[in-house]
């Protein structure tokens, strides 16, 4: 078994204890068998105060990364702090959708029995690739086709939900399945829709360096799947919006 593999031997509280938090938490994991993928939620894994620890964890170790890009942190005032900002910016900020768990929602029922197309959008989308972790900048919208028995969610809740979704490294398709999926198990409307567009800044910054390209996705359920005039509707309104 490779070093860095946590080794599956039972441990007892000290001895956990003196383990990196990083350690301590791929300790839990292994042992429900759980996935830590990147855009993996992982909040029930981690205690109270670990959070800080992982933040100094990713600082020490970035600090170490500056120095093999043989960057002089010392006298260069401008990335002193740099290791310890960049640590906060992904355990409290861009990545943060893996570290805390789903935000309170409150689903309230279709007491008007509203069954016409719901149109959300557009939701500003800041994500990251999980091949390069460069940013992906973009817009999601959100169509909902209720039935009686739907609930339906307030507005700025879909924002809480996408941003949730969104703050963790991941490739842009398994994003907008991953946010339908928590949109229809909260809902269980008749059909589902969701778009993102988006700019993948690892096209604009590296390789091709193509900064037109922007990258479409969507998913379609249930009636939007079924009913091509009720998608037809929808993706004409985006356009429409979007002009
Ligand atoms: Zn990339």
């Amino acid at each position: 078994m490779p070093a860095d593999q946590p080794t599956p031997i039972f441990r007892n509280q000290e001895e956990l204890s003196r383990l990196a938090a990083s350690d301590r938490i791929r300790y839990r994991l292994v042992g429900a068998k759980c996935r830590y993928h990147a855009n993996d939620n992982i909040a029930r894994f981690i205690a109270d105060g670990e959070i800080e620890e992982l933040q100094a964890e990713v600082e020490a170790k970035m600090q170490d990364v500056l120095r093999s890009l043989v960057i002089d942190t010392e006298s260069d005032h401008n990335t002193q702090d740099t290791a310890r900002r960049v640590a906060k910016m992904y355990l409290t900020e861009v990545f943060r959708g893996r570290y805390i768990p789903l935000p309170a929602i409150t689903e309230f029922p279709n007491i008007e029995h509203l069954n016409e197309l719901m149109i959300v959008g557009p939701i500003t989308v800041r994500s990251a690739c999980s091949h390069h972790l460069c940013p992906i900048m973009g817009k999601v919208w959100v169509g909902v086709m209720p039935n009686e028995h739907s609930n339906l969610i307030g507005l700025s809740k879909y924002v809480r939900l996408c941003d949730w979704v969104m703050s963790r490294p991941q490739i842009q398709e398994e994003a907008v399945t991953r946010l339908a999926d928590l949109l229809q198990s909260r809902m269980q409307p008749d059909g589902l829709a969701v778009v993102m567009e988006a700019d993948h800044f690892c096209m604009q910054w590296r390789g091709v360096k193509d900064t037109d390209s922007k990258m479409i996705n969507s998913v379609m359920r249930g009636s939007f799947l079924k009913d091509a005039n009720l998608r037809r509707e929808f993706l004409s309104l985006l356009s429409r919006k979007n002009a």
